[in-house]
C-alpha cells in the first residue's frame, strides 16, 4: 500500500466502493482501499438487492430517491451492464384502514420532498400484479420507482469507475491494524506495509463493529 494517503476505505462492499467512486468524483486522487477477502465477498453479494425509496420518514425518503439516481446512471453505462428492473414498481399492501390511513400519510409526506408514491384500492392493485387476490385487501401504497438489481454487477460497476479515476485498490489483506496517533491521523497496518492517512472509513459490513472495537 502507500504510505501515505488520505482516506483508506476498509471493506469492499457496496458502501466501501460506492464511497470510493462518490470521494473520486469529488477530487480526491488518493483513495486507497483495503479488503481481506475480495470484491463484495461480504453481504452485497447475496443481498435480494430490492432498490427502494420507500422509508418511515421523510428525509430518509429523499436520501433514498437521490441514492437511487446514480446506481441507475451505472446501469444504464453499456460498457458496465447491470440486470435491473429499476421503475417495474412496488406495491405494500393494507389489510386494515389503519394501514391504508398510514399509506396515505407516507404519500403525502413524500409528495414535500417531490417522492412520488400513490395510495391505490384493492382493485387498482390487483390490476398492476396478477397474483394479488383482492378478497380481504384494502388497498396498497404504490412507489412507481421502486425495483431491484444485481448487487454484485453494482458493485463492480463502482469499482471500475474508481478505478479509472486512479483509486488504489488492496484485496486480499486481512489482520489489518489500525493506530490512531496522537496528532489524530491513522496509521493502518497490513501484513507487508503501513500507511498513514487523515481519515479511515470502516465500510466493513456486519464486521463493523469487531473492526471498530479491537481497534479502539
Ligand atoms: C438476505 C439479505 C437480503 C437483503 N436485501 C436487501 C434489499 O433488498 N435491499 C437493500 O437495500 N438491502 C438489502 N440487504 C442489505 C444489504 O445487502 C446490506 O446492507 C449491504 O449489502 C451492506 O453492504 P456493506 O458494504 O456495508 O457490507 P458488505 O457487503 O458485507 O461488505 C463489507 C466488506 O468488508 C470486508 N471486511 C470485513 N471485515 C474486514 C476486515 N477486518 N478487514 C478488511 N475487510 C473486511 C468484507 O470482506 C466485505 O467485502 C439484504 C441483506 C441480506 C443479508
Amino acid at each position: 500500500m502507500k504510505s501515505l494517503t488520505r482516506p483508506v476505505l476498509i471493506g469492499d462492499g457496496i458502501v466501501g466502493v460506492s464511497t470510493r467512486h462518490h470521494l473520486t468524483q469529488e477530487g480526491w486522487s488518493e483513495v486507497v482501499l483495503a479488503e481481506c477477502d475480495e470484491l463484495t465477498s461480504g453481504i452485497a453479494w447475496h443481498s435480494a438487492a430490492q432498490v427502494t425509496n420507500f422509508a418511515t420518514n421523510q428525509t430518509m425518503a429523499g436520501l433514498e430517491s437521490l441514492s437511487i439516481r446514480p446506481c441507475k446512471k451505472l446501469a444504464e453505462d453499456p460498457d458496465n451492464p447491470i440486470n435491473d428492473h429499476f421503475g417495474d414498481g412496488g406495491i405494500r399492501l393494507a389489510i386494515t384502514e389503519a394501514q391504508m390511513r398510514g399509506h396515505r400519510h407516507f404519500a403525502s409526506m413524500a409528495s414535500a420532498m417531490d417522492v412520488h408514491f400513490e395510495a391505490i384500492d384493492a382493485e387498482e392493485c390487483a390490476r398492476r400484479h396478477s397474483l394479488i387476490f383482492i378478497k380481504s385487501l384494502m388497498g396498497g401504497l404504490r412507489g412507481p420507482r421502486e425495483g431491484g438489481l444485481d448487487p454484485a454487477q453494482l458493485c463492480l460497476a463502482f469499482a471500475r469507475r474508481a478505478r479509472g479515476a486512479s483509486a488504489e485498490v488492496n484485496r486480499n489483506m486481512p489482520d489489518l491494524g489500525l493506530t490512531r496517533n496522537a496528532d489524530d491521523s491513522w496509521s493502518v497496518h497490513a501484513e507487508r506495509s503501513d500507511t498513514d492517512c487523515d481519515v479511515v472509513v470502516n465500510a466493513c459490513g456486519n464486521r463493523v463493529n469487531d473492526v471498530a472495537i479491537r481497534n479502539a
